[in-house]
């Protein structure tokens, strides 16, 4: 720097030379933003100093503990490290001072006259790139001590250094271009100890900065959790204990449950919560809380995220966007990491780097926190998967890096329980309480793997059947074929669940397969239960399709199968990307156009030994007219199960027919 010292005569405090200074350009540069800056919360600049603050106490400490005689001589050593923010409401000053190293004349001239540090240089970088609104860069970079100069006419530092003999100075500048340092004389030196004191005079706009609620409120939102004691007045304002910083096995579980409600402003009880520190690759503290209820469900609109962002206990961002996914938005707490700069700025945020690390570490904990859960407390995994499992869903959907993470996750209920004809072992995450569940809200408690461990040695995909509720899945035509063959299918209720499997595709290399999907081997057919009957001869069979097909308009084509035990048609959907789910959805979206033609796609397949196939074959000869009335009731009913019969107007009035046919039998 090619400043020049500029020595001056005009001095009162003290008895050394007066040297004034001009500051850096680049430091003029953001005085010159700062002071005509209309930026709104100019609140930030008591975080920046009492952040310098405890960071200068800090530093005392470690040379305190490598050399228990470093700061040991200067006067005021004895002074407790602290910092003490008083009002002067009658002169309009606030002053925060510390008890830490303090600075020497080379320190105030190098660290408070020249910009070296990062975050100031980087505000300076993104100034020149942004040219226009440089309130919002304020905001965003807190620009260190220089941001007292929004709220400052003239600021004055007192300060010693913890050197030994270190002369005790005065700073004094009003922003506007050059400081001016002073040696305080004997008399005025006895009043200043080890350390910094920061007064600052406010300007006549600015003058809620010294009243002491204004800045108490200030104080205990950014800088409630500092390292020292911090005294506003004489009052100790950081008496809660930064709980995120203590180790797990100091905090009980009535302190992380007042913390979740006081910290996190939570109504409900924390289900769980996951505490952890690590070093590596990042420092961090966290803890994080999983409520028990989710009020995104009960429709009070999409939960906001909040986990805040710390650095060394001071608050850079309530919510700060980019630290976790999206689908993890329902989390509470508070995130710590030593390795943030103190004034990243709130936009890059996203995109920086170390945030995105984070994001990465903190999702990795928690899905591993949540699997482990689920093994050690079921009963507990099953509340969360109750409230949050869409969450989960939402993730699995919305993000590929963690999709795969996430699917030992998922829960569903399947058709395995009470199902006698699958012998399989107990499940043992199965517990006593969660099994005395009432039928209105399905145990849904079957996970993928648990699926897996219970697939025949020769089954390759996972099965699932998509239906509002149990009860109709299990009345309907598609779980028979399965459940003659013992092979387990999950039943999804959610019209999510479809989505899920979409995009999952696959777990252990097992497909995730719909039931009703047409052309599935599934292996040998059962031996026909007692008394089903013979099939139809081959020919008759194959007469009969064809004899169907007319009335079997929304059908695309019919066959003759094996998969059916009990019911005499199904409908089968051999549409891959467009299953009855999705199709409604579509409806639903307004994309009736893809929604169309139900028929696409759809395979009939009759049963061939059912008793009502037969009479058909039958009918058909001796009264083709109620044969066809017959057929075409078949048909329409196994679209009706498959979610696929558009207008059922029309067979109300067959019904009808079919129903008078019926009595007028009878009344012969
Ligand atoms: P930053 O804190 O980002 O480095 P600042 O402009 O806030 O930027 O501070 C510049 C430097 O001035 C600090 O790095 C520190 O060396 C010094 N400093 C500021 N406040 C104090 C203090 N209270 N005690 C000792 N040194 C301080």
């Amino acid at each position: 720097m090619s400043d020049t010292p500029n020595f001056t005569s005009e001095n009162s405090a003290g008895t050394g030379t007066a040297e004034t200074r001009p500051f850096q350009a680049e430091v003029r540069q953001v005085l010159d933003i700062v002071v005509h800056s209309l930026y709104k919360d100019r609140e930030i600049f008591i975080r920046e100093l009492v952040s310098n603050a405890s960071d200068a106490l800090e530093k005392l400490r470690h040379l305190q503990l490598a050399d228990k005689d470093a700061a040991g001589t200067a006067a005021g050593d004895a002074a407790p490290l602290e910092i003490r923010v008083t009002t002067g409401e009658k002169a309009g000053t606030l002053t925060i001072a510390d008890t830490g190293v303090g600075l020497t004349r080379a320190e105030l001239v190098e660290n408070i006259g020249t910009i070296a540090h990062s975050g100031t240089k980087a505000f300076l970088a993104a100034l020149r790139e942004n040219g226009g609104s440089n309130d919002n860069l304020i905001g965003q970079f807190g620009v260190g001590f220089f941001s007292v100069f929004m709220v400052a006419e003239r600021v004055e530092i007192r300060t010693r250094s913890w050197r030994p003999d270190a002369e005790a100075l005065l700073w004094t500048s009003d922003g506007s271009g050059a400081y001016t340092i002073t040696p305080l004389d004997a008399a005025a030196a006895g009043s200043v100890g080890r350390g910094a004191a920061i007064t600052i005079f406010l300007k006549p706009e600015q003058k809620e900065f010294a009243g002491k609620e204004r800045v108490k409120n200030v104080l205990l939102r950014y800088s409630k959790y500092v390292p020292v004691p911090l005294l506003l007045d004489g009052e100790k304002l950081n008496t809660v204990a930064p709980l995120w910083l203590k180790n797990k096995s100091e905090v009980t579980a009535d302190e992380y449950k007042e913390f979740y409600k006081f910290q996190c402003h939570a109504w409900d009880e924390p289900l769980d919560w996951l505490h952890f520190a690590a070093d590596a690759p990042l420092a961090i503290n966290a803890l994080l809380f999983f409520p028990s209820s989710n009020f995104e469900k009960l429709g009070f609109g999409r939960t906001e995220a909040g986990v805040s962002l710390h650095c060394r206990k001071v608050l850079i961002d309530d919510a700060p966007r980019g630290l976790l996914p999206e689908w993890l938005r329902f989390l509470r707490g508070v995130v710590d990491s030593a390795d943030l700069p103190l004034n990243i700025s709130r936009e890059t945020m996203q995109d920086s780097a170390l945030v995105q690390k984070l994001n990465h570490i903190l999702t990795k904990r928690v899905i591993k926190h949540l699997d482990e859960l689920s093994r050690r407390s079921p009963e507990t995994y099953a509340k969360f998967w109750q409230e949050f499992g869409h969450f989960i869903k939402e993730g699995i959907v919305t993000d590929a890096t963690n999709r795969e993470a996430l699917a030992p996750l998922l829960r569903w209920d399947s058709s395995w329980k009470g199902d006698t004809k699958t012998e399989s072992p107990a499940s043992s995450s199965e517990s006593p309480a969660a099994s005395a569940e009432s039928p209105e809200s399905p145990k849904q408690t079957v996970s993928l793997s648990d699926y897996v461990s219970r697939m025949k040695p020769d089954q390759k995909d996972i099965y699932y059947l998509v239906g509002p509720d149990r009860d109709t899945i299990e009345h309907g035509p598609y779980l028979e074929a399965f459940r003659a063959r013992g092979l387990e299918v999950l039943f999804f209720y959610e019209a999510a669940d479809d989505f899920v499997a979409n995009h999952l595709r696959e777990f252990n290399e097992k497909k995730l397969t719909a039931a009703d999907t047409a052309d599935l081997d599934l292996g040998d057919a059962p031996a026909p239960a007692a008394g089903a009957g013979e099939p139809l001869p081959e020919k008759r069979l194959r007469s009969l399709c064809e004899w169907l097909k007319p009335e079997a308009k929304n059908v695309e084509t019919i066959a003759a199968g094996t998969r059916l035990v009990d019911s005499p048609a199904v409908a089968l959907n051999s549409d891959k990307y467009l299953s009855p789910t999705m199709r409604r959805y579509m409806q639903a979206i307004g994309r009736a156009d893809a929604a169309d033609a139900p028929a696409a796609g759809v395979k009939l397949e009759i049963n061939p030994r059912h008793p009502l196939i037969h009479k058909l074959d039958t009918l058909r000869d001796t009264d083709p007219a109620f044969a066809k009335l017959l057929a075409a009731q078949v048909v329409d009913n196994a679209l009706l199960a498959a979610g696929l019969l558009d207008n059922p107007r029309q067979m109300t009035a067959r019904i009808y027919e079919i129903l008078e046919a019926a009595a007028d039998r009878k009344a012969q």
